[in-house]
Order: C-alpha cells, then sequence, then structure tokens
C-alpha cells in the first residue's frame, strides 16, 4: 500500500476496525476513506453506493457483529445473519469496484472443535464445529469461503487471516455479551470497588485459549495486506496460551482484586483448547510485540480512561 492508497476499513464499530485506523494513520495513511460517512454494512445499497463513490483501492474486512459464549448461546441469529449480510455486501462490492486486494479477518471459531492442536489452515473444513458459536463460525467460514470463490473467479487478491482470541482497548464491556477478558475485568473491578469477597467466573477454568492484544492484530493485518497473497487463509496468533484460570489470576492481579475467584461449571466451557499454529506467519518476518500482561495493563487502563473518568 503507498501512503496515499484509498483504504477502507469495513467495520461497523469494531475493535480491530479502531486498532487498524489509528495504526495507518501513525504510519502517514492518509486516504482512510468513509471517515466519516462510512455506510451501515448491513445495508447493501449504502454499501454499494459508497464503494462506487470512493472506489477504495485496499479494503480491511473485519465488520461483523461478535460476542462471547454468552452472546454466542442467546443471539446465534443475529450473530450469523449479520455476519452473512456483512461479507457479502463488503466482498461483492470490493469486487465490483475492482479494489486490489481485500483482507478478511476470520475466527478461530472456524476451526473443528477437536481439531489437532495447534490448529493448522489444513484441518479448516475437516470436522464438526463447537456446539456453542456454531452460527456465528458457520458465518465467518463462509465469509473465507466467499473470499476465495472471489478470488478464484474474478482474479482479485482477497485474503483471509484467522486471528486468535483478540482483547484490548474498544472492546466489549458488557459483563453478558463480552469475551471473557472484557468480563473478567469489569467483574473485577466492580466486586473491588464494592467490597465484594469473590467473583463468578464461568465454566472450570480448564480451556485454554490463545489471547492477542488488538494493536498486534491491527500491525498484522497491515503486514499481511503488504506481504501476503494466497488464497490459503493465514493464522495470525501471539505463539502462546493460557488456561481461563491462569487469565483469571492474572486479570485479578492487574485490577486489583483481592477476593476469591468462584468457577461455576453450570456455565458453558466451550472449546476445550484454541492455539493456532502461526508458524507461517512468523516467518514471514512478523512477531507479536505485546505481551499478555503489558496487554492486560493496557486495556484495564484504557477501560479506567474510558468507562470509568469519574473514579
Ligand atoms: P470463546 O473463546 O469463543 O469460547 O469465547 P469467550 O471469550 O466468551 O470465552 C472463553 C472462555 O472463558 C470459556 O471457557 C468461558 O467459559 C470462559 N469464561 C469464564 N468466565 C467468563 C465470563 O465471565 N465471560 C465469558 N464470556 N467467558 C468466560
Amino acid at each position: 500500500m503507498h501512503k496515499d492508497a484509498r483504504i477502507f476499513i469495513a467495520d461497523d464499530h469494531g475493535l480491530i476496525g479502531e486498532a487498524i485506523r489509528t495504526r495507518l494513520r501513525a504510519d502517514g495513511y492518509e486516504n482512510l476513506l468513509g471517515d466519516p460517512g462510512k455506510p451501515s454494512l448491513i445495508d447493501a445499497r449504502e454499501v454499494e453506493a459508497f464503494f462506487s463513490r470512493t472506489l477504495p483501492e485496499y479494503v480491511f474486512a473485519v465488520g461483523g457483529e461478535s460476542g462471547g459464549i454468552g452472546a454466542n448461546q442467546k443471539l446465534p441469529a443475529d450473530l450469523m445473519l449479520n455476519n452473512l449480510l456483512v461479507d457479502c455486501h463488503v466482498i461483492d462490492s470490493a469486487c465490483r469496484c475492482g479494489v486490489k486486494k481485500l483482507l478478511y479477518m476470520g475466527s478461530s471459531c472456524c476451526y473443528p472443535r477437536a481439531c489437532l492442536q495447534p490448529m493448522q489452515v489444513s484441518s479448516l473444513m475437516t470436522g464438526v464445529l463447537e456446539s456453542t458459536n456454531e452460527a456465528y463460525a458457520t458465518a465467518k467460514l463462509a465469509g473465507i469461503k466467499l473470499s476465495q470463490a472471489y478470488r478464484q473467479q474474478h482474479g482479485i487478491d482477497m485474503i483471509s487471516a484467522i486471528p486468535a482470541n483478540v482483547f484490548g482497548p474498544g472492546d466489549d464491556f458488557g459483563v453478558e455479551d463480552s469475551h471473557v477478558i472484557a468480563a473478567l475485568m469489569v467483574k473485577m473491578h466492580q466486586a473491588k470497588l464494592s467490597q465484594a469477597d469473590n467473583v463468578e467466573v464461568w465454566g472450570s477454568g480448564s480451556p485454554r485459549r490463545e489471547f492477542i492484544y488488538v494493536a498486534d492484530v491491527a500491525d498484522a493485518a497491515i503486514f499481511l495486506m503488504n506481504q501476503y497473497s494466497s488464497s490459503v487463509p493465514i493464522n495470525l496468533g501471539s505463539g502462546s496460551d493460557a488456561s481461563i484460570r491462569e487469565i483469571a489470576e492474572l486479570i485479578k492481579e492487574v485490577v486489583g482484586f483481592s477476593g476469591e475467584l468462584r468457577f461455576n461449571p453450570k456455565k458453558p466451557d466451550g472449546m476445550p483448547l484454541k492455539s493456532l499454529d502461526s508458524s507461517e506467519l512468523f516467518a514471514l518476518g512478523w512477531q507479536p510485540k505485546i505481551s499478555l500482561r503489558l496487554g492486560l495493563e493496557k486495556t484495564y487502563q484504557w477501560y479506567l480512561d474510558t468507562c470509568h473518568r469519574d473514579i
């Protein structure tokens, strides 16, 4: 991407989109489209009109709603529909307007539940999906497949990345629908303020997840836009995983909550393990820069600054 390339970050309200925007601006990319004035991605006409008017050259397709295990169980239809619509509108409009390149951001939920670990892209579509997020994962798989189909049929450079569990500033900090890090941070913060003696942690604490800080995801997405061209998706991870119990202990330290972590086995565990084989990305020369601990500290500081200015 040259510095005055026309770039569209296709997101409605995104953690990843916002981090890409910040990073591109800092790197001197001036021509970020739709800022303000971006279309609602679930509206086909708005998206088509926007693409025809602005003619993006590079598209980061990072839109579509997502949520934690609670949201996936409560709102499977909403999440699936939203992602299918957004993916169809963005990928098709990008093709019609002749973009140079599109990066589609998938999800590690796309891997089969009983996948060999660490997960390799050759395992995609080889087994049954985790039931707690099957609807969302099916939509994200459709997005990957749609990009591949457009690449094959129309010869447009569409690539897909599959990130590990993303966290960081801009995350949804609701308690019920958010992902685990944001949910536990809020619960522990509130417990600290109210001097509660325990916090509920869902499930057994034994599932393992690989987390990646959102600024690293943005950095890797820009790196891939510049360096990677293939129909084969590429994993985008940090290279290490931790159990939910370990994550909860770390968040406890970062937040400064001194009470007990009470695991609730009636709540779902989801996938037993999600760890990505990102060796291909690392071999291209990319490495994450923010450790889990530092990422958690930055995220908590952002939460305090943004959501609790009065405290
Ligand atoms: P997942 O990676 O798609 O399963 O999504 P999540 O980020 O929602 O959940 C990851 C893991 O964290 C699951 O094993 C949950 O049971 C566990 N977990 C523990 N406490 C919480 C919580 O308060 N909220 C969420 N969302 N997950 C939690």
